[in-house]
């Protein structure tokens, strides 16, 4: 994403209200476009972490999304829509909440919150248990969450097919190979 972002969780459900990936894509001029900060905060999957609201987990975002001298951009943003046909625009993300609380191209304060490592440190159990208990869309860079939950646990994960929903993914950690049983968050 060049400037804006995207993903989007419709088929699942806790995840659904907050993550879609969404670019700017709707905007038709150069202008418009350039207002984008390419914090990539659209094109994650925001995970709900409770009272402070959704959180944006690092590593867990659109296949397509790379990351760029500190920034974002997306690989395909010129035919996003007929490779990823999850993104929407910024303008049709917006009001759904997918893009950054404080994202140029509206505020929205239900909408994704980016914290930077030392404040989402304390949330980092609730996100995994909710990644687990909800699983992750199948669109999602799995080697970039792999490599992110494995650096913060200091244990292997894999994913595999969510039994039942082939839009999906079930995150579990190498060793286990019965479901993991989660409270409420
Ligand atoms: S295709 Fe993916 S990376 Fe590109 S703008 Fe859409 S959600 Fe973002």
């Amino acid at each position: 994403m060049t400037q804006a972002d995207s993903l989007d969780l419709s088929p699942l459900p806790p995840l659904a209200a907050t993550d879609a990936a969404t670019s700017i894509a709707g905007a038709s001029s150069t202008d418009e476009e350039s207002k984008c900060r390419r914090c990539g905060a659209s094109c994650h999957v925001a995970v709900p972490a409770g009272p402070i609201g959704t959180l944006v987990v690092p590593g867990l975002h659109c296949m397509f999304l790379e990351p760029d001298a500190g920034r974002f951009h997306c690989s395909v943003y010129s035919e996003r829509f007929e490779r990823a046909p999850w993104c929407h625009t910024a303008v049709e993300a917006q009001p759904l909440g997918y893009l950054a609380t404080d994202c140029p191209y509206g505020a929205n304060a239900d909408a994704k919150l980016m914290l930077p490592e030392e404040q989402l440190l304390p949330h980092w159990p609730t996100l995994l248990r909710n990644m687990r208990a909800w699983g992750v869309p199948t669109y999602i860079h799995q080697r970039a969450l792999l490599a992110e939950v494995t650096k913060r646990t200091r244990r292997k994960w894999v994913l595999e097919p969510w039994p039942g929903d082939p839009e999906r993914l079930r995150l579990r950690p190498v060793g286990f190979t019965q479901p993991y049983v989660v409270g409420n968050r």
